[in-house]
């Protein structure tokens, strides 16, 4: 895939127009046929995809509209899991005292949050994403990301041991299958002509900025204490094993902190240093981090890799300046060739279909100004 230097990109998701969530909530209660839904989605994708253009994004994504979220949606995907409610968990989960007060401590409603969960033998039953990158190479002729929730969020969030494990010995056993799903989906992505995938594994902050105790609903073993620095083994492993031979498509990883509420007191704060050498050994060829808030910390750079720079907060209202975007960039070229720096927001714009943290408007005009920026580095730089 060829991209232009400082090209211009999102990190997945665009809030979803009204008429859609409303077929959401039908679709869900099942009160609306599959083929429906999906006419619905085919319009919203085509408006999300309209405004990336419009707004100058050189490497466009499909805004996640047919998804419920990042990565619960894959439970219609897969046979053996199953969406639980927090309820649902709080009756299952040993430490019952410990998931209250994580659910305490959220910024969210619980009610709404669905955890997608092992209760059986994994097996794709259609592709996770193929249908979405299809649809989208159909109508725009701009390279295209496809995120997908990476091996170690998927894993941490369907192990639910006192349920999973009676289809599964150990959580690494489980793994093991959601390597293969992905591997699967991502070598049938590539064989119909995506050239950029991206793994979302936003659970690799709260190991090292929470001591391994998981503070955000994005975990079914919410209460679960878990050793860091075996987790991020793990991770590594993970992401290498999907990853392994998958020559031909540029893929990413991308790390926030979490993008469920616009109180930045509830989100996580801390630098990726103590991440750095982890996601260094990481056999991808992107980092996507967001760098738009000061909670993120300093610029830390992995030499052999690509940067997606992260210049926009999706969480606010205010558009940022070109000129302040393009400066953010400029650090980030003391680092890094123009060719191997992305710009794109710190993430996506509607990571939760009922949670967006901006409406279509404001999600374009930052884009536009990332854009800007990007056009004035490239006339400066020649
Ligand atoms: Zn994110």
């Amino acid at each position: 895939m060829s991209a232009p230097p400082l090209a211009v990109t999102s990190v997945g998701s665009w809030p979803r127009p009204p008429e859609l969530l409303k077929a959401l909530r039908k679709l869900q209660r099942g009160a609306m046929p599959r083929a429906e839904f999906e006419r619905a989605a085919d319009q919203a994708v085509l408006a999300a995809l309209a405004a990336q253009e419009a707004a100058g994004v050189d490497i466009v994504t499909d805004g996640e509209q047919r998804r419920d979220n990042f990565y619960s949606f894959i439970a219609d995907k897969l046979e053996g899991v199953k969406l639980m409610s927090l309820a649902d968990m709080l009756d299952v989960v040993e430490d019952k005292e410990g998931f209250r007060r994580i659910l305490d401590t959220l910024d969210v409603p619980a009610y709404s949050i669905h955890n997608p969960t092992c209760v059986g033998k994994l097996r794709r039953r259609e592709p996770l994403a193929e249908h979405e990158f299809r649809f989208l190479r159909a109508h725009t002729r701009r390279a295209i990301k496809v995120p997908l929730p990476g091996p170690y969020i998927l894993t941490r969030a369907m192990w639910v041991k006192e349920v999973t494990r009676a289809v599964y010995p150990s959580k690494e056993a489980l793994a093991d299958d959601v390597v293969a799903v992905l591997r699967e989906e991502c070598f049938g992505l590539r064989a119909a002509g995506a050239d950029f995938i991206q793994f979302d594994e936003p659970v690799l902050t709260e190991l090292v900025f929470t001591q391994g105790m998981t503070r955000t609903f994005m975990c079914a073993a919410l209460a679960a204490r878990n050793v860091p620095s075996e987790e991020l083994e793990l991770a590594v492993s993970l992401v290498n094993r999907v990853t392994e031979g998958l020559d031909g498509v540029r893929t990413a990883l991308h790390v926030c902190r979490g993008n469920w509420s616009r109180n930045e007191a509830t989100l996580l704060s801390g630098s990726y240093e103590p991440l750095m050498p982890h996601f260094a050994r990481m056999n991808v060829s992107q980092l996507v981090l967001e760098y738009a808030t000061p909670r993120a910390g300093e610029l830390v750079v992995s030499g052999d890799k690509e940067l997606g720079l992260g210049v926009v907060n999706p969480r606010i209202d205010a558009i940022e300046a070109p000129d302040a975007i393009a400066a953010r960039v400029r650090e980030a070229l003391r680092y890094l060739p123009a060719e191997r720096i992305m710009l794109n927001p710190d993430c996506g714009f509607g990571t939760f279909a009922t949670r967006p943290m901006n409406g279509p408007d404001v999600a374009q005009r930052k884009l536009a100004a990332m854009s800007a920026a990007a056009r004035s580095l490239r006339s400066v730089s020649g």
